[in-house]
């Protein structure tokens, strides 16, 4: 169900009843001379405030005046940083992704920030890293200096510590495969979306005039998979939800130096190099509000330091198609899903090498149902 009528919703109830207990003044939550405990505390709400997230995931274990950690599933966690008056400045998700060694690390996988008055989010896909074909330590501690590690300070973060501690088992060897896609219904979206259709330019020129009808198709086939399509698990979807059109070739470019969007004024989609917290990824997206519910641009840049084909390649090449399915659903309002039972789904936080991302899984086609075709019923 899509909340735009201002109710709070059980996040809401769950967050006041644990500030009230846990963060009464002199208790818990130690003061920092520059921040008025409590007041402030109540006030730092998170930029996803209004998320419909899967609510046994969603569980608040730490919060401090100025800075609040919220641990999503699978170790994934959210940490909001807020000024002197509660507002939120910054808000990081960190998420834990293999390394080619096979260990994992906490790498950004989500940031809000306000940029130009605009709220700006920023979405960070990652896969398998095998297949980056850069200097992948370099990278890898620009986007870890990008991140916010957990609040360690309060009590509360050893519970942090032993819930990733429980989640890791149990998604460590997950499949990222077809599991559960045509059955699991967890979406993460907020009432953030667009007003009438999205379209979309493509920059093409970094690659070379051989490769554009390629690369131009397989972006349009990601848009595409969110319509005109009754895929294998028997969903239809229809062009009236939410129309999306590729508008044409552009010079215009998604991003300058790799981490922030260049608002053109125009939907982007190209190719190219990805820094800050976007290094290492395969693809980021960038949205911004435009000062309302609405958002005022989507661009995506795919990475091209990674290896890609149309049709993954384990584990050298990614699929086009199914990473612009993924920014796609970015582009169009949808959040990534950590739950282990989501790894079919095409907003699942980690692309895998097969081609689950061109079709939609129950979960994606009721985020695109929610938003779009119900919405405010
Ligand atoms: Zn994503």
């Amino acid at each position: 169900m899509v909340r735009n009528d201002g109710s709070r919703g059980r996040g809401w109830l769950l967050r006041t009843f644990l500030v009230g207990v846990i963060c009464a003044p002199a208790l818990v939550c130690a003061p920092s001379p520059a921040f008025a405990v409590g007041e402030a505390g109540s006030k730092c709400s998170s930029f996803d405030e209004r998320s419909q997230r899967t609510a046994s995931d969603d569980v608040l274990l730490v919060d401090r005046a100025w800075r609040r950690t919220q641990y999503l599933a699978a170790g994934a966690y959210v940490t909001t940083e807020c000024d002197d008056v509660g507002r939120p400045i910054r808000e990081v998700t960190m998420a834990l992704y293999p390394l080619p060694d096979g260990s994992r690390t906490y790498l950004p996988a989500r940031t809000v920030h306000v940029e130009d008055g605009q709220r700006v989010e920023v979405d960070v896909t990652r896969g398998d890293m095998r297949a980056f074909r850069g200097d992948l330590p370099r990278v890898l501690a620009e986007a870890e200096a990008a991140g916010l590690p957990p609040n360690r300070s309060s009590k509360l973060s050893k519970a942090g510590a032993a819930t990733r501690a429980r989640l890791r088992p149990r998604h460590r060897k997950r499949a990222l495969d077809y599991l559960n896609k045509c059955s699991d219904t967890t979406a993460s979206y907020t009432n953030n979306r667009w007003w009438t259709g999205f379209g979309y330019y493509t920059n093409w020129n970094s690659l070379g005039a051989s490769y554009r009808t390629d690369f131009t198709n397989q972006v349009m086939a990601g848009f595409h998979t969110w319509q005109f399509r009754t895929n294998y698990c028997g969903f239809s979807t229809s062009p009236e939800w939410i129309a999306t059109a590729w508008l044409g070739d552009t010079n215009a470019v998604a991003t300058n130096n790799g981490s922030t969007p260049v608002n053109n004024g125009i939907n982007v989609v190209d190719f190219g190099y990805l820094g800050g917290g976007c290094a290492a990824a395969l693809a980021c997206t960038w949205k911004a509000l435009d000062g309302g519910l609405g958002y005022a641009y989507a661009n995506i840049r795919l990475n091209w330091d990674y290896g890609w084909s149309i049709g993954a390649q384990a584990p050298t090449h990614f699929d086009i198609w199914g990473v612009a399915a993924h920014e796609a659903g970015h582009a169009l309002g949808a959040g990534d899903l950590y739950n282990g039972s989501a790894s079919g789904q095409i907003m699942y936080y980690q692309a895998g090498f097969n081609e689950s991302g061109r079709y939609l899984g129950a979960g994606d086609r009721r985020f695109l149902y929610d938003l779009y075709a119900n919405y405010g019923n």
